[in-house]
This record gives structure tokens, C-alpha cells and sequence, in this order.
């Protein structure tokens, strides 16, 4: 496997322009430095933000890409300098594989808002030598240590793989306005991280009600821990809805009036953009003076992302996923898109290495 530069080559899944596909490539990881990690990838999960980026949809994708940022594996060697991790160690990669980790932002545990720019796991520009990053959809990764976060004992390592973005990314902001007993919280689409953000709002004490288009997933949504399901495109169930909740977590990943949405908050509630939608409609500010808070969150710091995952595995919350095999990614984005997917893809990368 390693070369006489000990780099890595690497098989891998990415697009070449927006309307390539994705499709099988050839990468080269870098040797290890002293601080890094080698992780041989068992899975990883699709992010409603891989096809974004693989299609160009924020217009700011450099090609090739190689997308994935909810991976999970095993370290099969570590750099001279490396003591979080030992080889055989179940380990993790979310969004992010390094941040200056000593602005402000970094030393609150914010590296994701890292005053420099975290460097995403893929799409991103490694800090110390300026090469491209590219993402899970591959046999193997390397990254700096600190960046690479532990898989608890016992949870299975597909459905570990999804916590790293969908469920960081709705753990993150439940904890920020302090969800707890006797909140009232409404999640908007019911996706990869809106399944999530019910599994961990119902587990932290709130009332949780699904706020989704599609009727078909008013039993799902029961099931996985909501305690109401409101249809959308029910205009006078929403009407009736105004003005009771005290969080809106919206996933939602297309362009759209966010203003019904703040309709449903309380006074000072919040409505959460997680959903990455580019430019919005047009907002009339009257609604935002019913002391109505717009605001948006970005995945999860590395210590909370740590904490979620604990979390999750203290109180057995898992995320609801179907395993494909890598040749069949395509299959899975035109899913994702129809919103035909309970609730998460898992690309198991055996497929790959075998492929
Ligand atoms: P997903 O699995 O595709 O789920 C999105 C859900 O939104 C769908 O299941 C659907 O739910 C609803 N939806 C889809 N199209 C819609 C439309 N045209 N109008 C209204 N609702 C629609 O996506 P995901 O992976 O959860 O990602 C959601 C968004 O979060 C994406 O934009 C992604 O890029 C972004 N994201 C952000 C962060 C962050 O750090 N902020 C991290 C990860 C992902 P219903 O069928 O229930 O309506
Ligand atoms: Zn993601």
C-alpha cells in the first residue's frame, strides 16, 4: 500500500465537473506527518451537502471532489508524534480535519467557526501544504489527531457514521438555546438531520412536533419520538399552529420563504437555519418584530461532537439508515433528492475495495 514517498494511493468516488456524476477515481493521501492518523474507513454517510457540493450548487466547488463527511473506520497507523489514538482504534472524521485551533473561536471549542476557516473535510485546502481535501467516499484517510474523535464502545460503526453531521448538526443548536423539559420544539423536513433532530430533542425532554410536506411520514414520525406531525401544505393546521413553539430547526435544503416558519415561534423563539439554501426569498422584517429570532448553525465544535456522540450512546439513540455499496451512489442522490430515503444512506466501503 505505501509508496516509496509513503504516500498513500487511494480508491475513491468524486465528480469532476457539476453534471459528471460521481464516479470512481484514483487519490493519493499524503504520508503520514507526525500528528497524523491513517484510518482505514469501514463507512460513510450521504450528506444532503455532498450533492450539493458535487452538483455546484453554492458555486463554490473545485473539482475533482471527492465528497463524504460522515466517516467512520479504523487507525492502521499513527505519526511519530500521536497520543489521542492507537492503531486498531474505532475512530471518526465529521466535517471538519483542521482549524488554526488558537483564535478565540477555536479556544471556546467553536473550531467550526474558526476565525481562519475550518478546512472541510473535503473541498477544503489543507492548511500546511495547500493541497486539495478530499472526503469519505474513499478506502482511507489521514488526519491531524485532534480531529479525529473516538466511536464509543459498542456502537455499530454504520449507524455511528451519520452522527457526525446530521446528528452533530441538530445536537449542536438543541443544546445552544438549552432544550430541555418542557420545550416546545418543531423540526422542519424530515431528512437525515431533521430524524435526528427528533431523536435528540424527544431524548433531551422536549415536545417535538414534525413540521414535514409529506403525509406518508406522519406514522415515521411517531415513531421515532415525536409527540405531533403537522402537514405543511395543511394551511389551516397551520394557521392553528402560530405562535407556540419556542424552536423551528429547519433542515430544509431548497430555497424557501422561511416567514411561516417564524409565524409558528413564541415570543423570543428561534427558528435555526441548518438547511444550506444559498440566497433567501425576501424576508419582510414587521414579522421579525414580534421579537422573533432568525438564525442559522454550523455543524458542532470537535468537544461537542464528542459529547454527542456519548450522548448517543448513553441513552441508545441511533439514526434510522440504509447501507448501499458504492457503485450505487447514484441511485442514492436521485433518492435523496425525491426525499425518498428513511432516513440516512450508509456507504459501506467494502463495496470499494472489493469493487
Ligand atoms: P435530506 O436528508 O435530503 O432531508 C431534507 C428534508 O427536507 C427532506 O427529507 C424533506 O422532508 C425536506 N425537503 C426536501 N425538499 C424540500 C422542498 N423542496 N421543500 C420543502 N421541504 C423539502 O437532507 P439533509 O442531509 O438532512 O440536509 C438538509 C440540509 O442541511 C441540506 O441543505 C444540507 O446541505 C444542510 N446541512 C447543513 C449543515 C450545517 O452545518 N448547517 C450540516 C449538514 C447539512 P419532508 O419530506 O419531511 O418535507
Ligand atoms: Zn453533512
Amino acid at each position: 500500500m505505501t509508496t516509496a514517498t509513503n504516500e498513500y494511493p487511494t480508491k475513491a468516488y468524486g465528480a469532476t465537473a457539476p453534471d459528471s456524476g460521481v464516479g470512481p477515481m484514483e487519490i493519493t493521501r499524503r504520508g503520514l506527518r507526525d500528528d497524523d492518523v491513517l484510518i482505514e474507513i469501514s463507512h460513510c454517510g450521504i450528506c444532503h451537502s455532498d450533492l450539493h457540493s458535487a452538483r455546484n450548487d453554492w458555486g463554490r466547488t473545485t473539482y475533482p471532489i471527492v465528497p463524504g463527511h460522515e466517516i467512520v473506520g479504523t487507525v492502521s497507523a499513527v505519526g511519530d508524534g500521536v497520543t489521542r489514538h492507537n492503531v486498531g482504534d474505532r475512530v471518526a472524521i465529521g466535517c471538519m480535519v483542521d482549524s488554526c485551533l488558537e483564535c478565540s473561536h477555536c479556544e471556546q471549542d467553536l473550531e467550526q467557526y474558526c476565525k481562519e476557516g475550518m478546512v472541510g473535510t473535503y473541498n477544503g485546502t489543507d492548511r500546511r501544504d495547500g493541497t486539495p481535501t478530499f472526503g469519505g467516499y474513499s478506502e482511507r484517510i489521514v488526519c491531524r489527531e485532534e480531529f479525529v474523535l473516538k466511536v464509543p464502545e459498542g456502537m455499530p460503526m454504520a449507524e455511528a457514521a451519520p452522527l457526525l453531521c446530521a446528528g452533530i448538526t441538530s445536537y449542536s443548536p438543541l443544546r445552544t438555546w438549552n432544550v430541555g423539559p418542557g420545550s416546545k420544539v418543531a423540526v422542519a423536513g424530515l431528512g437525515g438531520l431533521g430524524h435526528m433532530g427528533v431523536k435528540l430533542a424527544a431524548a433531551m425532554g422536549a415536545e417535538v412536533t414534525v413540521l414535514s410536506r409529506s403525509e406518508s411520514k406522519r406514522e415515521d414520525a411517531e415513531k421515532l419520538g415525536a409527540h405531533a406531525f403537522l402537514n405543511t401544505t395543511d394551511k389551516e393546521a397551520v394557521k392553528a399552529a402560530r405562535g407556540t413553539f419556542d424552536m423551528v430547526l429547519n433542515t430544509i435544503p431548497v430555497r424557501h420563504d422561511v416567514t411561516p416558519y417564524l409565524h409558528l415561534l413564541k415570543i423570543d423563539g428561534v427558528q435555526v437555519l441548518v438547511g444550506m439554501i444559498d440566497m433567501m426569498p425576501e424576508l419582510h422584517t414587521g414579522v421579525l418584530l414580534g421579537r422573533k429570532v432568525l438564525t442559522g448553525s454550523g455543524i458542532g465544535g470537535l468537544a461537542e461532537t464528542q459529547e454527542m456522540l456519548d450522548f448517543c450512546a448513553e441513552k441508545g439513540i441511533l439514526p434510522e439508515i440504509e447501507t448501499i455499496a458504492m457503485q450505487d451512489i447514484q441511485t442514492a442522490y436521485d433518492r435523496m433528492e425525491a426525499s425518498d430515503i428513511k432516513y440516512r444512506f450508509v456507504i459501506d466501503m467494502e463495496s470499494l475495495r472489493e469493487g
